[in-house]
C-alpha cells in the first residue's frame, strides 16, 4: 500500500470535523512530500529538533503539530513556526510557551494533556492539576497562549471496552473544560490502533502515524 492510498482510505472513514494529523516521526522527508503531495497539511512530530529539520525543507503551507513530551528548554526551537502544541502537562510548561510565544509576537495554541490511562506509564494531567491552571490568578493573563482543547493517549490495548471507558472519561473533563474555556474546541484523541473508538466517543483531533506511513523502525 502506497502512502497516498493509505491516507485516501483514512480519510473516507473520518466524519466531516474530525481532523487528520499524520504523525510522520522517525520518517524521512520523502515520505512526508509523499503525503503532501496527496493533499495532506497536517503533520505530527514527538521532537522537536526533528521537527524543525522538517520545517526548515518542506512547504511553508504545512501546519507542524507537536504531540510528543516537550522540555522546556527546547520550546524556544519551535517557537516561532509551531502551529499546535498537543502535549502541555504542567504550568511551568504553559508559561514558558506563553514567554517564547510572545518573543515571537504571537499567540500559540495549546491543548493540555490529560492522564487518562489506567496504565502508569503515560503523561498527563489529572483533574485536580488541570483545575488548579485554570483557576490560577496568573492563566487569564497569559496572552500569548491559547487553551484550545485537551489531548489523551489511551492504554495501549486491544480491550475495547477500557479505550470506550478511558475516551469517555476525556470527553466529560473536556465538556467540562468548555464551559470555563470557551476557546477550548479540540478533543484530540485516537492513533492507528483505536482512533474509529476514539471518534466515537467524541474525537475531533486523530493522530495516525504508522496506518498511513508503515510501522516505525528506530534504529
Ligand atoms: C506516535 C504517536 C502517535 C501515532 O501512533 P500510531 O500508532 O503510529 O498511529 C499518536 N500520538 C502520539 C502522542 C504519538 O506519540
Amino acid at each position: 500500500m502506497s502512502i497516498r492510498s493509505n491516507l485516501e482510505e483514512i480519510r473516507k472513514s473520518l466524519p466531516a470535523g474530525v481532523t487528520l494529523v499524520a504523525v510522520s516521526k522517525t520518517k524521512p522527508i520523502s515520505d512526508l512530500n509523499e503525503a503532501y503531495q496527496a493533499g495532506q497539511r497536517v503533520f505530527g512530530e514527538n521532537k522537536i529538533q526533528e521537527m524543525s529539520q522538517k520545517w526548515e525543507e518542506l512547504p511553508r503551507d504545512i501546519e507542524w503539530h507537536m504531540i510528543g513530551h516537550v522540555q522546556r528548554n527546547k520550546v524556544k526551537y519551535m517557537a516561532p513556526y509551531v502551529s499546535l502544541v498537543h502535549g502541555v502537562d504542567s504550568f511551568r510548561l504553559l508559561r514558558e510557551i506563553n514567554k517564547q510565544a510572545k518573543k515571537n509576537d504571537r499567540v500559540i495554541p495549546c491543548l493540555l494533556q490529560m492522564h487518562i490511562a489506567e496504565e502508569e506509564t503515560k503523561f498527563g494531567l489529572d483533574t485536580t492539576e488541570l483545575n488548579e491552571i485554570l483557576d490560577s490568578e496568573d492563566f487569564p493573563k497569559m496572552e500569548n497562549i491559547a487553551v484550545t482543547g485537551l489531548m489523551g493517549m489511551a492504554t495501549f490495548t486491544s480491550n475495547e471496552e477500557q479505550l470506550r471507558r478511558e475516551f469517555k472519561q476525556l470527553k466529560t473533563i473536556f465538556d467540562t473544560l468548555r464551559q470555563k474555556v470557551p476557546t477550548a474546541e479540540i478533543l484530540s484523541m485516537g492513533m492507528s490502533g483505536d482512533y474509529k473508538i476514539a471518534i466515537e466517543e467524541g474525537s475531533t483531533m486523530v493522530r495516525i502515524g504508522s496506518s498511513i506511513f508503515g510501522a516505525r523502525n528506530y534504529h
